[in-house]
């Protein structure tokens, strides 16, 4: 095993490249592929084959980074995931400039400092050390690296590479890096958003019978799935959720509105199935609102009792002193779009940062995790292929 610590000339530093990665605005897709372009940079000089994949052809930025090692390699490779684009920085004043990268008290300020800029930097860090070793020995192994894009929209950069699983190899495993305060998360909840819409006909307010009022027809609507569930649950992950989340209708006071839009957010658990959910609100609401499908990610759940889950455990609590208990994530990821892809694939949730910090005012990352993020995906990446080929 490999000691994380290695002096390496001419290699980045991870903090100062989660800096400079704050110092990128990537809010709701911006800049992507500039700040993916800067983080091929190292990867390529150390041999990784990088390429970009444009998951919006109307958004020449918008893009993913995939970076493979060695994809002749055929024996089982690690997969590493994480995202680039972030949330946009809120109405309220920050304290410190929210693209200025920071260092203040030990922590590294910054909008994605936390969601998931520190993690991006700790996961490409552990990559470039993984490849020194690896371009030196004669048994050359496959890593791969995936950098989305679009993730906070919906996990568009991650849904777009898993329709090609060419970019993905043959992976054994898989580290999502998303903040997880350094503790190894089994799986999180599948989502399921539909929205709902109803169509009337508009007519001056004064005289309704005139028209067929579309919002009148959606609130019986809402009032058929106030009391929705999806009747699933599970022992870890907790109960699938059903809640109705927004609701638009009418553009004057004075006209009877002739459309009205509903939106529901479903949170799965394992075993749901989501096309038999759709069709159980489809049911319930009736023939009156035409339902659309706007996001759809399976749960992701491991078995915390497999011998990499209890690895990346052991491993990983040995470089962060905690216990190592099985957890969940709240929060979907990007894992979900892995999922689709390799549905028996070992996935883990892993990385610098407090889940809570993420999208807040002032977000910030401790760097101490983020440096001890890189030591234990130096770690989990050489454990992976200790012992195999
Ligand atoms: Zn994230």
């Amino acid at each position: 095993m490999t000691s994380g610590a290695r002096k390496v000339k001419n290699m980045p530093d991870t903090v100062e490249l989660a800096q400079d990665l704050v110092r990128f605005s990537t809010v709701l897709g911006e800049n992507e592929r500039t700040a993916l372009e800067y983080l091929a940079g190292p990867l390529e000089d150390a041999g990784f084959a990088c390429s970009f994949d444009v998951y919006d052809e109307n958004r020449p930025q918008s893009a993913s980074l995939i970076a493979r090692l060695h994809p002749e390699d055929e024996a089982p490779s690690l997969y590493l995931g994480g995202h680039i684009d972030t949330v946009p920085f809120g109405n309220a004043a920050w304290r410190h400039d929210p693209l200025g990268g920071v260092i203040e008290d030990g922590r590294l300020y910054g909008r994605g400092a936390c969601d998931m800029k520190g993690g991006v930097a700790a996961l490409v860090r552990a990559a470039l050390d993984f490849s020194l070793e690896n371009n030196a020995s004669s048994r050359k192994r496959d890593l791969v690296l995936h950098i989305y894009g679009g993730e906070e929209g919906g996990c568009f950069g991650s849904r777009v590479a898993a329709r090609r699983v060419e970019l993905f190899g043959k992976p054994g495993a898989g580290i999502v890096a998303e903040p997880s305060a350094l503790m190894p998360l089994s799986g999180h909840k599948g989502a399921l958003w539909l929205t709902l819409r109803t169509t009337g006909r508009t007519a001056h307010a004064s005289m309704p019978d005139k028209g067929d009022n579309a919002l009148l027809s959606m609130l019986r609507v809402a009032a058929r799935l106030a009391d929705f569930h999806p009747d699933a649950s599970h022992k870890l992950l907790g109960n699938a959720t059903a809640a109705l989340t927004s609701l638009h209708s009418g553009l004057n006071s004075n006209s009877i509105p002739d459309k009205a839009e509903l939106t529901l957010d479903m949170r799965t658990v394992p075993g749901v199935d989501h096309a038999g959910l759709a069709r159980r609100v489809a049911e319930t609401t009736g023939a009156d609102a035409h339902i659309e499908v706007v996001y759809d990610a399976p749960a992701v759940w491991t078995d915390p009792d497999l011998p990499w889950s209890v690895r990346v455990r052991e491993l990983t609590c040995a470089i962060t002193g905690d216990t190592p208990e099985v957890r969940c994530a709240n929060f979907f990821t990007d894992a979900a779009s892995v999922r689709t892809v390799f549905p028996d694939l070992p996935l883990c949730i892993l990385g610098p940062g407090d889940p809570a910090l993420a999208h807040v005012t002032d977000e910030f990352c401790p760097v101490e995790q983020i440096r001890a993020a890189r030591r234990i995906y130096v770690a989990l990446i050489a454990d992976w292929y200790a012992g195999r080929g």
